[in-house]
């Protein structure tokens, strides 16, 4: 991924108070058709965003809301290793509704913030590509 992405993220990333964390942007794509996933380490400071090529084709206000989504994920991180970690004692079927019920209401959580957490990042330069 380009330097201006990563010099992006890392902006974003001090405004939403993860300066402590080190986000890296990987040249690889998303899993699926999505615009951007990411995967934050268990024990570490850690993430990595992969970004669609098809990001960079939007208006710069929702590339702008997609690096704040993915963002809010890591401040979602802690609750999500709760819910990894009930898989065994809740055992496959109580689980299954508890994971489910998080991705969807994780989602939500980080479409509806990313929407007013935009607004205060800095807008993507032409060179984020
Ligand atoms: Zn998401």
């Amino acid at each position: 991924m380009s330097k201006a992405v990563n010099a992006y993220v890392e902006r974003c990333k001090e405004i939403m108070g993860l300066s402590h964390w080190e986000v890296k942007v990987s040249d690889l794509q998303p899993d699926d058709d999505a615009w951007a996933e990411i995967e934050v380490s268990e024990n570490l400071y850690q993430a990595t965003i992969r970004f669609s090529k098809d990001l960079w084709k939007e208006k710069p206000e929702e590339i702008r809301r997609v690096v704040a989504h993915e963002l809010i994920h890591i401040h979602q991180a802690g609750v999500e290793r709760m819910v990894d970690a009930l898989e065994k004692p809740l055992g496959t079927s109580a689980f299954e509704i508890v994971s489910h019920v998080w991705d969807v209401e994780s989602e939500r959580c980080a479409d509806s913030l990313s929407t007013v957490m935009a607004k205060v990042l800095p807008m993507p330069g032409s060179g984020v590509k």
